[in-house]
C-alpha cells in the first residue's frame, strides 16, 4: 500500500498523527487542539484572537453599563413596587408586560451608551444590578413613605421585610433581568 496523503503531525503535540487542519490558518491541529466552532474546526490561537475582536469593550463599559442597569432598575422598581401591589391579580398580568419591556429599554440604553462593543461579563452585570436597583427603588420609596407618614426609625426597620413578599415586583424583576441577560449576549 503506498501512502498517498502527507502524514500531519499537530503544531502544538508533535508527536501525535492528525488528519485535521485548522480552517482559518491550516495549521494541523490533533483532536484535543481542535476546537469545533460554527465554521469548522480551529485552533485555540485563532478561536482565542477572534473572541478578542468580538468582546471589544473598553475599561469603563462594565461599570457604566452597571450603574446605568442600577439606576434604570430603581426608577423601574420604585414605580413597580408603588403602583403595581394596587391591581392585585392585574399586578401580576401587567408585571409579565412591563418587566420584558423595561429590561429591553434598560439593555437599549446600556448598548447606545457603550456604543455596542461587547464584554464576557456585560450580560451578568447588568441583569444584577438591575435587581439590585428595583430592590433599591422599592427601598427608597418604603422609606420615604414612612418619613412622610412620620413614623419611628423602629417601625421603619420593621417594615422591610414587606419588601421582599411582593411578588409581582419579583416577577417583573426576574423577566426584566431575564430580558436584559438574553440582549446582551
Ligand atoms: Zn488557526
Ligand atoms: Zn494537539
Amino acid at each position: 500500500m503506498t501512502e498517498t496523503l502527507l502524514t500531519l503531525y499537530c503544531a502544538v503535540h508533535p508527536g501525535r498523527e492528525t488528519m485535521l487542519r485548522c480552517n482559518r490558518c491550516d495549521k494541523p491541529i490533533c483532536y484535543q487542539c481542535a476546537v469545533q466552532t460554527p465554521v469548522g474546526f480551529r485552533c485555540r490561537e485563532c478561536v482565542r484572537s477572534q473572541q478578542a475582536v468580538y468582546y471589544n469593550a473598553e475599561r469603563l463599559d462594565l461599570p457604566l453599563a452597571g450603574v446605568i442597569a442600577l439606576a434604570l432598575g430603581a426608577a423601574v422598581g420604585a414605580l413597580a413596587f408603588a403602583v403595581l401591589g394596587g391591581f392585585g391579580l392585574f399586578g401580576f398580568i401587567a408585571a409579565l408586560f412591563v418587566g420584558p419591556f423595561a429590561g429591553g429599554l434598560i439593555a437599549e440604553a446600556i448598548r447606545r451608551a457603550v456604543k455596542r462593543r461587547r464584554a464576557r461579563e456585560m450580560k451578568w452585570i447588568a441583569a444584577g444590578a438591575c435587581i439590585a436597583g428595583i430592590a433599591l427603588g422599592g427601598l427608597f420609596l418604603l422609606i420615604g413613605q414612612e418619613i412622610v407618614a412620620g413614623a419611628p426609625l423602629g417601625i421603619l426597620l420593621g417594615a422591610l421585610p414587606a419588601l421582599f413578599f411582593r411578588l409581582d415586583v419579583l416577577l417583573l424583576a426576574v423577566l426584566a433581568a431575564s430580558t436584559i441577560y438574553a440582549r446582551l449576549q
